[in-house]
């Protein structure tokens, strides 16, 4: 007999009659009468209700072992629910007790757990609600975002994780050795890194743009989607040690096509997400820590009109606002998170792109604008949160980004390949990325970074 998914049976593909369900309980209820248990697969923020009768000989040999977080296999008959607010319930015929949880034991009774308390306990949160709702959702979001390139022709880039180049000479990398530390070979005083596994100083990549630079200026049109790291020492609800990250780079495009695509991208995949998983987003959104209004917000986003705004205009916008803000507004400045969200929550009420910001701010690989100061840099603003995606067109112009990289301090020889891309057959392109876990933190109204990863690594915690 075939084994049918909870929610196979909600969205009413599974034909009435017999089938076999298998899963975890969450509540066992038992009368004289008749017994309630409410089954979970996790395929589904609704769980099934199986209808036992007490004498049935299969459940009356193990009823007494039946408690929460017990796995069972049933066959039953699948019916129409006369009870209010449950379509469907299935009348038990046969029960196996698969796997049973002692109730003294087991961690997580059916009361709700703190968020705190289930990050303790990463192997077994997946059966929360609130984690499994999450789970559903970057597992539809990542699908989405492949569908989304995948439908517009772009290639699915895998650029490497241990890498010899530093993105931005950041100083954030992990490092990647083989040496001994406690016996390190030094040369004048530092290690040697020439005896080293790769014969060079290797880390764990903290951006993939560089490489997918490298094939869009051969395929067009690229996109990353993978693991980056970052040896920040911040302990923060929006830092993880490892993260993810989705990077589309695009030949013969400019800032403007970039910012077509970022519109388009965000759009569609917020989209299939309200489409996919409507049941997710309603429970995040009665949870206690919510405002209660994430469903109107990605709806809101989706249906917006996207503004665009120079940083010399949002500086001015700012300077005007008559707010005090904590980070006193001046041109030159990064945009702090008060200030974004001033200019997208409360000025243009929706999306909104700042482009051309002051290259002393920016990359190296930005595009110096004809007026030498301000480069063509993208930030895309969404309210209540601010900064979602940061790109930019890049410097096609191998002497321009020569003198880009003298002026911060950057080393020719460690980006010789980078510069070849603008000696032979350079052209103008852009990208842009996105923080996966950013973006979940926004689309599931999760407050900490932590909770939309299944295992995460931050200061002091790499367990499990
Ligand atoms: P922030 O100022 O928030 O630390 P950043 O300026 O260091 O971000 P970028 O170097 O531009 O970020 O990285 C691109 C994107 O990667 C960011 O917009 C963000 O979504 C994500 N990101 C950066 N650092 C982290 C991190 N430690 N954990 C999770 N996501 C991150
Ligand atoms: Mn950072």
């Amino acid at each position: 007999m075939n084994q049918v998914r909870i929610r196979e049976i909600h969205t009413g593909r599974q034909p009435l009659g017999e089938c076999r369900v298998s899963g975890w309980v969450r509540t066992h209820r038992q009368s004289k009468n008749v017994s309630f248990i409410e089954l979970t697969d996790g395929s589904s923020m609704r769980g099934l209700q199986l209808v036992i009768d007490p004498s049935l000989s299969s459940y009356a040999a193990v009823a007494a072992r039946i408690s929460t977080g017990c796995a069972l296999s049933v066959k039953g008959n699948l019916q129409q629910s006369p009870a209010k607010g449950q379509c469907f319930e299935l009348h038990v015929q046969e029960l196996q007790l698969v796997g049973e949880a002692d109730p003294e034991k087991y961690p997580l009774q059916k009361k709700g757990h703190s968020l705190e308390f289930l990050r303790e306990l990463l192997h077994l949160r997946p059966r929360s609600n609130t984690i499994g709702a999450v789970t559903r959702i970057r597992s539809a979001a990542a699908m989405a975002v492949h569908r989304f390139f995948q439908d517009r022709g772009f290639v699915y880039l895998h650029t490497p994780i241990i890498t010899t180049a530093d993105c931005e000479g950041a100083g954030e990398m992990f490092k990647v050795t083989t040496l001994d530390a406690a016996n390190l070979p030094l040369v004048e005083g530092k290690p040697d890194y020439s005896q080293d596994f790769f014969g060079a100083e290797a880390g764990l990549t903290v951006s993939g743009q560089l490489e997918a630079e490298s094939y869009a200026c051969a395929l067009s049109n690229v996109y990353t989607f993978g693991p980056t790291f970052r040896a920040e020492n911040s302990n923060t609800t929006r830092h993880l040690a490892e993260f993810w990250m989705i990077e589309p780079e695009m030949a013969f495009c400019d800032l403007q096509g970039d910012m077509e695509v970022a519109q388009a991208f965000l759009v569609a995949i917020i989209k299939e997400i309200l489409e996919r998983c409507g049941e997710e987003l309603e429970f995040l959104e009665q949870r206690e820590w919510s405002d209660k209004k994430l469903v109107a917000t990605l709806s809101s986003v989706v249906a917006s009109r996207f503004e665009v705004m120079d940083y010399k205009e949002a500086v001015a916008v700012l300077e005007q606002s008559g707010r005090s803000f904590e980070f006193p507004v001046r041109w030159g400045m990064d945009l702090q998170a008060e200030h974004e969200r001033y200019l997208t929550d409360e000025y243009v009420k929706g999306p909104l792109f700042v482009i051309n910001y002051p290259k002393e701010i920016k990359a190296f690989y930005m595009r110096l604008n004809d007026d030498q100061q301000s480069v063509s840099a993208m930030d895309l603003l969404v309210p209540r949160l601010g900064e979602i995606i940061g790109g930019s067109q890049r410097e096609e112009r191998h002497d321009v980004l020569l003198q880009r990289m003298r002026e911060m301090g950057l080393k020719e020889e460690d980006y010789w390949w980078y510069l070849d891309l603008r000696r032979y057959g350079t052209v103008p392109h852009a990208g842009f990325g996105l923080g996966f876990e950013r973006f979940l933190m926004y689309v599931t109204d999760m407050h900490n970074i932590r909770d939309v990863i299944p295992f995460p690594r931050y200061p002091g915690y790499a367990r499990f």
